[in-house]
């Protein structure tokens, strides 16, 4: 009986000093935070999606998100960084839509990427608007029109074209109307331009075929119609050598990223066949180990961790697609 007094106090105390060094960890956090937002937080939340800060003008962010270095596939990201040549930046930024002020070059591009577009477990393609095509990436006017233009109806409802993480969603005054950018666990950025309303914030995580926003008529735009724009590292390439816009599919589950892809009005057609060609493709099924690939496969697996820029060690993904030829 008496001891029991004594444990719930030690069990106070123990809360309490629980409780003060969360605190102390918070300020710290809270101070840490404070420039870099350049607002004073005058809340914080503990919610399911993790630590939420409220700002004094109302605004909000979650801790992980200012932490987030916009690096969505690991692998890929990679690859670029190995490649000292290539010299590519992206940044996680929401009031710019270029994160590499455009300085990526194409023309430094010299092996070959591998990107999969349509991951049927976790990553498929959804149209971002069900509607005809009504001007396709390439020259016009003098100049590079950078998408492919959708006819739709101001207020239709437009969707994220893949799963993915909202980068910019506002009205952007260099022509683009209301604007939202997703990036994409694939390494691909898509655009969505002129839209009337968006309904993203910017660090929102979305999946593919979640509505982002209506179309409209905003910005450099005449007659409503969507702007759709695919970008690799901010250099924008034709989206129809990613997506068959007739039979609203990808065209090819495995997207090459080479210079060739970037070129203005070339026809889609040199992407298939770069995609097929004495290339082969081996979709990983429960139980399946590297060395058996490769060995099934008349390879090594050093050859397999060549073609797709993978580790040894990587841990293979059920339904991921892997290049051994
Ligand atoms: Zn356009």
């Amino acid at each position: 009986m008496y001891l029991l007094p004594l444990s719930n106090s030690k069990i106070t105390c123990w809360f309490i000093r629980k409780t003060v060094m969360r605190l102390i960890a918070l300020l710290f956090i809270v101070t840490a935070t404070f420039s870099l937002h350049g607002q004073r937080i005058i809340d914080t939340l503990e919610t399911e999606e993790g630590t939420m800060l409220m700002y004094e003008n109302r605004t909000w962010t979650y801790l992980e998100d200012l932490n987030f270095d916009g690096i969505l596939n690991e692998s890929l990201h990679e690859a670029i960084i190995a490649d000292t040549n290539l010299n590519y930046t992206q940044s996680w930024d929401h009031d710019i839509c270029y994160t590499s002020q455009l300085s990526n070059d194409v023309n430094k591009l010299k092996d070959t990427l591998w990107l999969c577009v349509q991951d049927s477990l976790n990553d498929a393609f959804v149209m971002p608007f069900d509607g005809p095509v009504t001007s396709h990436f390439g020259w016009r006017n003098g100049r590079n029109h950078n998408g492919t233009d959708i006819d739709l109806k101001t207020g239709d409802t437009v969707r994220a074209a893949w799963s993915g993480k909202i980068r910019y969603a506002k009205y952007n005054t260099s022509g683009f109307g209301n604007l939202v950018v997703v990036r994409h666990y694939n390494g691909l950025e898509t655009f969505y331009a002129h839209l009337s309303k968006h309904f993203t914030v910017p660090n929102q995580i979305v999946k593919a075929g979640d509505p982002i926003g209506l179309g409209g008529n905003t910005g450099h735009s005449r007659g409503s119609h969507l702007h759709f724009e695919v970008r690799f590292y901010d250099i924008p390439l034709n989206p129809a050598k990613v997506i068959d816009f007739k039979n609203k599919i990808v065209k090819d589950e495995n997207l090459l990223v080479h210079r060739g892809l970037f070129r203005r009005g070339s026809s889609s057609s040199s992407f298939a066949s770069s995609a097929s060609g004495d290339k082969r493709y081996h979709r990983v099924r429960s139980g399946d180990t590297l060395s058996s690939i490769a060995r099934r496969n008349r390879t090594s697996v050093s050859r397999i961790c060549q073609l797709n820029r993978i580790r040894p060690t990587t841990v293979l993904q059920i339904g991921r697609n892997i290049r051994v030829r």
